[in-house]
């Protein structure tokens, strides 16, 4: 998809109105993109999407791609009308409307994989061992996925653990436990789609009671 030339023809300049979309490269790295919420960098792909707020009209901007992964609807609408146009500066390597679309797709892949923690599976392999026993755990068996927080320089972030659903009360006070005990039922049962409710309620029995 190439971008259209600029037309030639002469019409009487009128106050030009914000276009629905925009895309362009980033003209400053000041804006935020308000899909992530991390700094669009100058330079950038970026579309703005126009919102009619209480402070007048304006563009609200979000990374090109991250538009893509979120209202990709609303990206086919600015392709539809080839929003670079509106561009100071046309963008010169606009990725296709079908790498977007592909980039959404897989997107909602990983969101449909990604699982919240806590949750419960069965043990796919047979070869993990409850990292609060350290006793095996056998395939096929319930599991129970806590959060542990670790440490990465500055950050601390939360990386899955498996345990026995035994293990559970014991883990969950442990020092470095990234998962609430308040409301921890709750929310096992919320993230646990893919386990049969039967063996669920024999995991939250197993559980026990929490301290
Ligand atoms: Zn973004
Ligand atoms: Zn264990």
């Amino acid at each position: 998809m190439s971008p259209a030339e600029p037309t030639t023809e002469t019409e009487e300049v009128e106050e030009p109105e914000l276009p629905p979309f925009l895309i362009e490269g980033a003209r400053s790295g000041r804006a935020k993109c308000k899909t992530c919420r991390r700094a669009i960098p100058k330079d950038t792909l970026r579309i703005g999407i126009r919102v009619e707020g209480p402070f007048g009209v304006g563009h609200m901007w979000h990374h090109l791609a991250c538009a893509a992964k979120r209202q990709f609807e609303k990206v086919e609408e600015a392709y539809a009308m080839e929003a670079w146009r509106f561009a100071k500066d046309e963008p010169a390597d606009l990725p296709s409307l079908e790498e977007l679309r592909e980039l959404r797709e897989v997107a909602e892949q990983k969101k449909k994989e990604a699982k919240e923690i806590p949750y419960a599976e069965l043990d796919p392999s047979g070869r993990a061992k409850c990292k609060h026993c350290g006793e095996p755990m056998e395939k096929g068996t319930p599991r129970v996925v806590l959060g542990r927080a670790v440490e990465f320089g500055q950050q601390t972030r939360t990386s899955p653990i498996n345990v026995h659903p035994g293990c559970v009360a014991d883990a969950l006070q442990a020092d470095d436990s990234a998962t609430e005990v308040d409301g921890f039922a709750e929310a096992l049962r919320a993230n646990s789609k893919g386990l049969d409710a039967v063996v669920l309620d024999s995991v939250l029995d197993e559980i026990g009671s929490l301290y």
